[in-house]
């Protein structure tokens, strides 16, 4: 079984490669996060979506979660099931889903069926789970609200993504013991001189994502998302010199595959 990674645009028909927002699609039924989810899928394009991973509950990552069940819940022949740590999963139900800045879809079934439109699943850090045939291992890293990146693996591929953080250790050593790495999506939202507010958020930055890199001890592509979009051009630049090392950014829409 094929691995297969997408970076979604923040809105359906966004050519431009500024991201605001971070979804990654993975295969055909896996999101990971819903920052732009529920705006660049289409209800029945969203439907396919059975299995949606948070990484943390910043709305950058979730923003779009309301609107995607919204839209997707007359297609959906199965509930979507919303995976995260508790206490993701804990502050995505009590800010968003609270029945005053949105209803919460757990509570209706799906039209016709006795199933529930959306179901939240808890995702214990270190515990592995396995969503249609990939393999899912979440592992805390370092931002201001408990944060997970992911270690996602098929049988003969393993991506890793990063999710938002600053210098972080445990996620990068597991990384570096997987026989099979194919590539590495980490954030890098801030300029090298902006290095004390990349820390004080608990974020990246160029320099950071090289050293941080450096922890794999053997060269994979890096693709760096989550660049600020009005630092975009600056990070591009910063990003460069290091294109020898395998880190540049990640292409937005671009479809990342491993057999
Ligand atoms: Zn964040
Ligand atoms: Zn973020």
């Amino acid at each position: 079984m094929s691995l297969q990674v997408q970076l979604l645009p923040t809105s359906s028909g966004d050519h431009t490669q500024s991201q605001p927002l971070t979804t990654y699609r993975v295969n055909r039924t896996i999101a990971i996060d819903a920052g732009s989810l529920g705006f660049a899928l289409s209800g029945v394009e969203l439907a396919t979506i059975e299995h949606v991973v948070l990484t943390h509950s910043h709305l950058d990552h979730t923003a779009s979660l309301p609107i995607a069940i919204d839209s997707a819940f007359t297609h959906l022949t199965r509930p979507m099931r919303v995976y995260a740590a508790a206490p993701t999963l804990a502050a995505v139900r009590k800010h968003l889903f609270n029945d005053e800045i949105w209803v919460d879809f757990s509570q209706f079934k799906i039209p016709g069926t006795d199933q529930p439109c959306l179901e939240w699943v808890e995702m214990p850090p270190r515990q592995s789970i396995v969503l249609d045939g990939v393999r899912i291992l979440p592992i805390p890293v370092t931002h201001p609200v408990p944060t997970v990146g992911l270690i996602v693996q098929t049988e003969s591929a393993s991506v890793v993504f990063t999710s938002d953080t600053w210098k972080t250790d445990e996620i990068w050593a597991e990384a570096a013991k997987l026989p099979n790495l194919k590539a590495v999506f980490v954030e890098c939202s801030f300029p090298d001189e902006m290095e004390k507010l990349a820390r004080d958020s608990g974020h990246l930055t160029p320099r950071l994502v090289a050293e941080e890199a450096a922890k794999l001890g053997r060269q994979v592509p890096i693709y760096c998302v989550h660049l600020k979009p009005s630092m975009r051009e600056k990070l591009q630049q910063q990003l460069a010199p290091y294109a020898d090392r395998g880190i540049a950014p990640a292409e937005i829409g671009k479809i990342y595959a491993w057999p």
